[in-house]
């Protein structure tokens, strides 16, 4: 009897996770088509649909370093020519601000080959967000229609606020936060009040919720981070799994724990990603 009920509701969440694809916006692929069927088959295993997926190439020890200009754009073929091989791949490319020049040539020369995202790391890569060359880059981004993710997991000091006042300084461009700033994801609130003054819209802003998700997730702020969620706007708001360090599937469960209406689930799966990168 037990095992009855047990598969009957193994079914019904598997029927349900079908009728209902994921868009997974943070996909690190390290070893191109291997990594990107690994990546698919997990996805299976876990008994989910893809929508679609942002991928990119670095991760960890694979970061886009400055001066490694040859490689960077080496990496950044083999997102593009995956990207091409695969409906639904979305290519996010990546340069170092600090090559200035270099680094915005680089960036034009992917957006003309389709690609709709650029990534960089100021951890990783070892940047100043507040540096004049990444606001120059990012504006440039912005003038060729490229949206900038940037990681916010709050690792570094004023890691948010600098993001948010280069956020406010580029309106032109849109920009993705990957982690809605980790565990300090709170101080985003304060967009409720930053709407308030003149010119401080900041439609140009959205947050994937990859990795603070599971930490958030059944614990004691859980309603305090779907409450931000809220006052930065659902339609803001993307879902990411940062494979291969997180999955998919635990990043999805998590997402159906917290506490938000299936319209705002909906929107945050897959909806709000699908209208952002125009598919
Ligand atoms: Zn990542």
């Amino acid at each position: 009897m037990l095992r009855t009920l047990l598969l009957s509701l193994c079914l019904c969440s598997a029927t349900a996770a079908a009728v209902d694809p994921v868009f997974d916006v943070h996909v690190h692929l390290r070893d191109g088509e291997k990594s990107w069927r690994e990546y698919q088959e997990s996805v299976r295993t876990a008994g989910l649909e893809l929508s679609g997926a942002g991928v990119m190439w670095f991760g960890g020890p694979h970061q886009a370093r400055q001066g490694d200009l040859a490689k960077i754009r080496a990496g950044n073929d083999r997102v593009i020519a995956l990207a091409a091989a695969h409906p639904g791949v979305v290519a996010i490319a990546t340069v170092h601000p600090y090559d200035g020049e270099a680094a915005r040539e680089e960036l034009a020369r992917v957006a003309a080959a389709g690609v709709k995202v650029l990534k960089i790391h100021a951890h990783t890569q070892g940047f100043d967000v507040s540096d004049a060359r990444v606001e120059t880059l990012v504006r440039r981004a912005g003038e060729l229609g490229v949206i900038v993710l940037m990681d916010n997991a709050n690792i570094l000091p004023s890691d948010t606020e600098k993001l948010f006042n280069l956020v406010v300084r580029v309106p032109g461009t849109r920009f993705i936060l990957a982690h809605i700033g980790g565990l300090n994801f709170r101080f985003w609130n304060v967009l409720t009040l930053a709407r308030t003054a003149d010119g401080f819209g900041m439609d140009n802003l959205y947050f994937d919720i990859s990795a603070t998700v599971l930490a958030v997730a059944d614990s004691p702020v859980e309603a305090e981070f779907v409450w931000t969620l809220r006052n930065v706007g659902i339609d803001h708001v993307l879902l990411g799994s940062d494979y291969p360090q997180i999955g998919l599937d635990v990043t999805v469960d998590a997402l159906e724990r917290l506490d938000l209406n299936d319209e705002e689930k909906a929107k945050i799966r897959s909806g709000n990603a699908r209208k952002l990168f125009g598919l």
